[in-house]
C-alpha cells in the first residue's frame, strides 16, 4: 500500500467520522419541510458510494486496474492538499449550518439562512468540498473509476442539486436569499466588493 492509499484512508476516516457526528446530532429533527423524492435518495446514495466502496475497492482489489492513470507524484502530493482542504471545508461547513444542517433537502422547524462563517462568499461550501476533495482523490488513486467516483458525485451535485436546493432556498426566505445570491458565488467566492 503506498503513502497515496494511506493518505486517503485517513482522509475517508476524518470525513466519515465527521459525518457520523453530524448525523448523530441532527437525529432529533423533524423538518418542517422535506425532499422525499428518490431522486434526492439516489443523490446521497451516489455520494456514499464514490466516498467509500468505489475508492476502498479501487485500494484493496485490482478490480479497476485497466483503468490506472498515469500521474507524476507531485501532482498525487498536490491532491493529498486538496483532500485535506476538501475535509477542512467539509468540516466547517457543517460546523456552520449547525442544526440548519440535514443530509436530505430540508426545512427544519426553526431554520435559519446562514451568511457567515464558509457561507459568506459561497452559497455551496459543503458541495464545493465534494468537488475538491473529488479532484484530489482522482489525483490520489490515479484512477479513472475509483479515483475519478467522488469529482463525479460533484459534478452531479452541482448540476442537479444546487439548482433545486435553490429553489426550495428562495421558496422559504424570498428576497433575503436572493440578495444573499448577490453576494455570494455558487461554488467560487465572490469577490470583495462585487455585486
Ligand atoms: N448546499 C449547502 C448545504 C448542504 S446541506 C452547502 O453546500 O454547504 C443541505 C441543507 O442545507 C438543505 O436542506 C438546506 O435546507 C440547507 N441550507 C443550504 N444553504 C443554507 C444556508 N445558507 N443557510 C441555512 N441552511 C442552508
Amino acid at each position: 500500500m503506498s503513502a497515496f492509499d494511506i493518505a486517503f484512508l485517513v482522509f475517508t476516516a476524518v470525513i466519515g467520522g465527521l459525518r457520523g457526528t453530524y448525523h448523530w446530532r441532527a437525529r432529533a429533527h423533524r423538518p418542517r419541510k422535506r425532499d422525499t423524492s428518490w431522486s434526492d435518495r439516489a443523490l446521497l446514495l451516489c455520494a456514499m458510494a464514490g466516498m467509500m466502496p468505489i475508492p476502498l475497492l479501487e485500494i484493496f482489489t485490482p478490480i479497476f486496474a485497466p483503468f490506472d492513470v498515469a500521474i507524476p507524484s507531485a501532482l498525487s502530493w498536490a491532491g493529498v492538499v486538496l483532500l485535506a482542504l476538501g475535509a477542512l471545508l467539509f468540516w466547517r461547513s457543517h460546523a456552520d449550518l449547525g442544526d440548519n444542517w440535514s443530509a436530505r433537502l430540508a426545512i427544519q422547524p426553526e431554520h435559519r439562512l446562514v451568511e457567515n462563517g464558509v457561507y459568506r462568499r459561497i452559497r455551496h461550501p459543503m458541495y464545493a468540498a465534494l468537488l475538491l476533495s473529488g479532484l484530489g482523490q482522482f489525483l490520489v488513486l490515479a484512477n479513472w473509476i475509483g479515483g475519478g467516483s467522488l469529482l463525479a458525485v460533484g459534478v452531479l451535485f452541482y448540476a442537479v442539486r444546487i439548482p433545486r436546493e435553490e429553489r426550495l432556498m428562495l421558496e422559504e426566505f424570498g428576497e433575503t436569499y436572493r440578495d444573499y445570491m448577490r453576494r455570494t458565488g455558487r461554488v467560487v467566492p465572490r469577490p470583495r466588493g462585487r455585486s
